[in-house]
C-alpha cells in the first residue's frame, strides 16, 4: 500500500496497516506532519452533531487515551477537558441537550450554572449563562504525534519516501520528476490536497487562522469553546469566526479560529484575524493585553456532509481514501485508521463503517478512469 501524505491521517493509517502486517510506503512532499496537522489546535473532542460523528469521535478518543495517556509526554497529551460556554438561554438549552446526549453514551460531563462556570474559569467575561464541562477531552501536539505514529509504523516495517504524487496512474502514482512509483494499492490521505489528485471528491478547502501567545501559566485551565461555535462551524458558505481557546502545557494559549470556504491562499488575513481576536477578547477580556508570538493558517478538507471519507474509492480500482476530516482530523485520526485497516484486512470494525464509506456519495460511483 502506498500512502500519499504524512499528516496525522496518513501516519495513523500507515501505523494501523503496518500493524496488520501489510507492506506500506508513505510518500510525503514536505515534512512529516507539516500540513493541516501542524496548523490545527490538537483538541481531542467528542462531538455529537450526529450519531456517526459521536461514534467516530468517542471511539477515537478512547484510542488516544490508550496511545497517549499511557505515555503522555511525547505527544504533549494533556487531559484539560472541554468547557462549552453558553452565552444566552438558547445556548444553555444546547448545553443541556449535549449533556443528555453525551451522558446517554456514557461520556462524563457536568452542566454548570453561571457561578460554577466562573469557578472553573475566572477569566471569562461577566454575564455568561453557564456551560458544560466534558472532563475526558484532551489536547495533543499533532505534528509530534504524526512523527511518533510514523516512527512506530517504520518499526513495524513501513518505508518513508520523500516526493510528490502528481497523478494516480492505475499502477501506483506519477511522481514529480516523471518517474512512476508502483504500488498494488494507493491510499489518498493528503488532506485538502486530495482534490488535486481526485477532483471528483466532494471536498472543499476551509481555511482557518490560529494565534499563539507568550506563556501565561494558569490563566486558563480548560479548552474553551463557545456553544455558538456549533452554528458558525456548520455554515455552508461564507466566512465566520468562533471562540476557541486552548491552554498549552507550556502556559501558552492558542486562540482560534476562523472558517473561510474555498480560500486556498494561506496568507494571514489581517481583517479576519482582527475579527477573530476581537471575538475571543469578548469572551476572555484579558486576552487583549497578552503578547501574541505568531499567527498562521491551515486548510481543512471539508466534505459536503461533514463526515470523513474512509474506504475504497467506488469507481477507481485499488484506490482507497482517508480524507475529508475537516476540523476534527486530529481527534478522529486513530479511529479512521482502524476503520480503514479493518476494511483492507477484511476484519470486522469496532463501529459501523457505513456512514464514512466514500460510496455514500453518488458522484464517486461514476467511472473516472
Ligand atoms: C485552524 C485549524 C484548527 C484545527 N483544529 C483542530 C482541532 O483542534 N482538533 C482536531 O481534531 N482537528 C483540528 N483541525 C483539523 C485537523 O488539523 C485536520 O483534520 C487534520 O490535520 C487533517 O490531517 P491530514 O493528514 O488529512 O492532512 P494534512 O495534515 O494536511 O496532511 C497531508 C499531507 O500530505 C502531504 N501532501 C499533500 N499532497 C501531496 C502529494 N501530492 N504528494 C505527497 N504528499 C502530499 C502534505 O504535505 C501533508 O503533509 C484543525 C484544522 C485547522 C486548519
Amino acid at each position: 500500500m502506498l500512502v500519499i501524505g504524512a499528516g496525522i491521517i496518513g501516519t495513523a493509517c500507515a501505523d494501523a496497516l503496518a500493524a496488520e502486517g501489510m507492506a506500506v510506503t508513505v510518500l510525503e512532499r514536505e515534512a512529516v506532519g507539516s500540513g493541516a496537522s501542524a496548523a490545527g489546535m490538537g483538541h481531542l473532542v467528542v462531538m455529537d452533531d450526529n450519531p456517526a460523528e459521536l461514534a467516530l469521535t468517542s471511539y477515537s478518543l478512547a484510542l488516544w487515551r490508550q496511545l497517549a495517556a499511557a505515555d503522555p509526554a511525547p505527544h504533549e497529551y494533556s487531559r484539560c477537558g472541554t468547557l462549552w460556554i453558553a452565552a444566552d438561554d438558547e445556548e444553555m438549552a444546547a448545553a443541556r441537550d449535549k449533556q443528555v446526549c453525551l451522558s446517554a453514551h456514557g461520556i462524563a460531563c457536568e452542566l454548570l450554572d453561571a457561578a460554577a462556570l466562573y469557578a472553573h474559569e475566572p477569566q471569562l467575561r461577566p454575564g455568561l449563562c453557564g456551560g458544560l464541562c466534558v472532563d475526558a477531552d484532551a489536547i495533543v501536539y499533532p505534528p509530534k504525534s504524526a512523527a511518533l505514529l510514523l516512527a512506530r509504523a517504520q518499526r513495524r516495517g513501513a518505508q518513508m519516501r520523500n516526493g510528490e504524487a502528481l497523478a494516480i496512474t492505475g499502477h501506483g502514482v506519477l511522481l514529480a520528476g516523471g518517474a512512476e512509483l508502483r504500488a498494488d494499492k494507493v491510499l489518498v490521505a493528503n488532506g485538502s490536497a486530495s482534490l488535486q489528485l481526485l477532483p471528483e471528491l466532494p471536498i472543499r478547502p476551509k481555511k482557518g487562522h490560529i494565534v499563539v501567545t507568550d506563556r501565561y501559566p494558569g490563566l486558563i485551565s480548560h479548552q474553551l469553546v463557545e456553544l455558538g461555535y456549533i452554528k458558525s462551524a456548520h455554515a455552508a458558505d461564507g466566512d465566520s469566526v468562533a471562540f476557541n481557546l486552548q491552554p498549552r502545557p507550556t502556559g501558552q494559549l492558542l486562540i482560534g479560529s476562523s472558517r473561510q470556504f474555498d480560500v486556498t491562499d494561506k496568507a494571514v488575513e489581517p481583517a479576519i484575524l482582527a475579527r477573530m481576536l476581537a471575538h475571543a477578547a469578548n469572551f476572555v477580556p484579558a486576552l487583549a493585553g497578552l503578547n501574541a508570538l505568531r499567527c498562521w493558517t491551515g486548510l481543512r478538507a471539508a466534505s459536503s456532509d461533514g463526515l470523513p471519507l474512509i474506504g475504497p474509492h467506488p469507481s477507481r480500482a485499488d484506490v482507497w481514501l482517508a480524507t475529508g476530516h475537516e476540523g476534527l482530523g486530529i481527534t478522529t485520526s486513530l479511529a479512521s485508521a482502524q476503520l480503514l485497516a479493518a476494511q483492507i484486512a477484511g476484519k470486522p470494525a469496532q463501529i459501523p463503517i457505513a456512514p464514512y464509506l466514500p460510496a455514500r456519495f453518488e458522484q464517486l460511483g461514476r467511472h473516472h478512469e
